[in-house]
């Protein structure tokens, strides 16, 4: 939710959930809005309807694997700086904040995120060109605006997820364009 006028309230780097009235002085005013963004929908009061980034979720944003043991950590070896910047987008806790931040209401970061941390790894390879492809589609059928780089998204994220990400969605979006045949 806004908190006087930011997503998420007064501190950085940091959620509604874990803000503490510490962060406020004795006999403030606190004004609390909702998330206001057409593919939010609200629902009532401080209630938005987020199922717009659980279906750009389900367009792509998993992998294929087998069921069965678990795969043993040393089969698959991957490169550390790959591997921290996997991480690192994998921190996005889909809240929203993002869009909401946003003049135009963007989901990039968001998706960025989420394209990010499998694109990285090899077990994202097999579905990589369909998933972006598919996911994009999409965000762009629920209704979110456009990127102009204006950097609000990573300015209020809790999750400090970085506009680099966005650069690496759009590199994967226009290779996936290139060679994908859809
Ligand atoms: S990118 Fe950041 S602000 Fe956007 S949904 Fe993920 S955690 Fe929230």
């Amino acid at each position: 939710m806004y908190i006087n006028g930011k997503p998420h309230g007064p501190w950085q780097a940091n959620t509604t959930c874990q803000l503490h009235m510490r962060a406020f002085k004795d006999g403030d005013t606190i004004v609390v809005e909702p998330w206001r963004a057409n593919a939010f929908p609200v629902i009532k009061d401080l209630t938005v309807d987020r199922s717009s980034f659980d279906r750009i979720i389900q367009a792509g944003g998993y992998i294929s694997v087998n069921t069965g043991n678990a795969v043993d950590g040393n089969s698959l070896p991957i490169n550390k700086e790959k591997a921290d910047a996997s991480f690192a987008a994998a921190m996005c806790i889909g809240c929203g904040a993002c869009v909401a931040a946003c003049k135009n209401s963007s989901a990039m970061l968001f998706m960025s995120a989420k394209v990010s941390h499998l694109a990285l790894l090899p077990q994202g390879e097999p579905e990589r060109h369909s998933r972006v492809i598919n996911m994009i589609a999409q965000m762009d059928k629920e209704g979110f605006g456009s990127c102009t780089n204006t950097g609000a998204c990573e300015a209020t994220c809790p999750k400090e997820i970085s506009l680099v990400n966005i650069a690496r969605l759009n590199k994967e979006y226009l290779t996936a364009s290139l060679v994908s045949d859809k």
